[in-house]
């Protein structure tokens, strides 16, 4: 941990005396030793959104911003979250996951990559095709233009032949299905598949390492600060503590282990310094005694939710995070029926809905699914309205646009 204090020191001292955001901060809240994390105030999204000039370092101003990378974060608020990265600052943001990448499943920058994004793909969304760019050893795929042509991404996938992919559980599942259905291999060079900004359930991670023998792990990054933490071969998601420095939020308490809203601060990003910045994930973080794959940074548990989203009924505080719980305790009871799920709340009739996604060989018993989340449900306090059971393709548009929320409030 002491090299990574250092880092955090240096850039306390960096956005304390260069940037003109912080420099206010500290006079607002009356900061009298910047280099303490501990007195720093959190910071909103709202707030970064609303001053992001404020935030560049001094030594950016003159420069043009193409000078800068960009970095756009769509976000589940709709609102678009710009940062701004010295180049080579956003490249040693990234050296964390690539070690930890190459320790854990020996894929480095040159394996053969097949990549979802959006970003890449500014006006593309309206088309009907498959979308994709080649370059170098990476094919990206623009994720909210699948439509339904998970066959002709099978076969593009296919024909790259890549070592391996960053996707997320919903691209994999769609993948997995129509792999099931036409009998098909994976690319023969295809070892490991990393997925993030969702939840990823272990249901499906076994079955694509027990067909197929290649691993899927759980990243957990955020557009703003690349790598928050990867999940070892044995099954921990350790944090980078060499990128980013975690903490939880509960109750106004901050802490380095316990359960509450994840709040990062970059260790990097110097041209925009972000300091106990909320990324409005409900998270719970562990300490690593003794992890076999040697890895001593700590544990993320879980990563659900969005903290800010939730409702009270009956005088019991509903949050995403409970109904992930929920919904987790009915797939062990019954052998993993459901494969994707969100909630909806609309405030003014108090009526929570649960959408589910289930597997086809669990539809003849839906009533069994329903009646049973339904007590389950009831014993924690939650009382849900309706379940609708939907399988179709109203989560592929959902997923564009909305990633790990689980609960929408209306
Ligand atoms: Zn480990």
């Amino acid at each position: 941990m002491h090299n990574n204090n250092e880092r955090l020191v240096k850039v306390l001292e960096h956005a304390s005396e260069h940037s003109d955001f912080y420099k206010r901060r500290i006079r607002e809240y009356g900061i009298t030793n910047p280099i303490d994390i501990t007195q720093w105030p959190i910071l909103s999204r709202e707030t970064l959104q609303a001053e992001k000039y404020a935030f560049l370092s001094e030594k950016y101003h003159g420069k043009s911003f193409n000078d800068l990378l960009i970095k756009k974060s769509s976000g589940t608020s709709g609102v678009p979250i710009s940062v701004y990265w010295d180049r080579s600052d956003f490249y040693n943001s990234t050296m964390p996951s690539w070690r930890l990448r190459k320790k854990f499943y020996s894929i480095t920058p040159l394996s053969r990559q097949a990549n979802f994004n959006i970003q890449l793909f500014d006006d593309a969304v309206a088309k009907k095709d498959l979308i994709c760019h080649e370059e170098k050893n990476i094919i990206s795929f623009n994720k909210a233009n699948l439509q339904n042509n998970y066959l002709q991404l099978y076969q593009r996938i296919k024909q790259f032949n890549p070592e391996w992919m960053y996707t997320t559980p919903y691209i994999l599942e769609r993948l997995l299905e129509i792999m099931k259905q036409y009998d098909l291999e994976p690319p023969e060079k295809l070892k490991y598949i990393e997925c993030s900004g969702e939840i990823l359930f272990d249901e499906l991670k076994k079955t694509v390492n027990n067909m197929y023998k290649i691993i899927v792990a759980n990243m957990y990054g955020a557009e703003e600060t690349n790598g928050i933490a990867l999940e070892c071969p044995y099954g921990n998601m350790h944090i980078m503590e060499d990128n980013v420095f975690v903490e939880c939020l509960s109750n106004n308490r901050f802490s380095l282990v316990g359960q509450g809203e994840a709040i990062v601060t970059s260790l990097h990003n110097f041209a925009m310094p972000l300091i106990r910045y909320n990324l409005n994930d409900e998270i719970i973080i562990e300490n690593a005694s003794l992890c076999p794959c040697g890895n001593t940074h700590r544990i993320i548990r879980t990563v659900s939710g969005r903290k800010n989203e939730y409702y009270t009924f009956n005088g019991f505080k509903i949050s995403g995070y409970n109904l992930f719980e929920s919904i987790n305790i009915l797939n062990n009871l019954m052998n993993n029926p459901i494969e994707r799920f969100y909630c909806v709340y609309e405030s003014k009739k108090q009526k929570l809905i649960i959408y589910l996604r289930i597997k086809t060989g669990f539809l003849l018993q839906k009533d069994i699914i329903n009646n049973r989340l339904l007590s389950i449900l009831n014993n924690r306090n939650i009382c849900a309205r309706e379940i609708i059971i939907l399988n179709d393709s109203i989560w592929e548009n959902r997923d564009a646009k909305n990633k790990q929320r689980i609960l929408y409030i209306q």
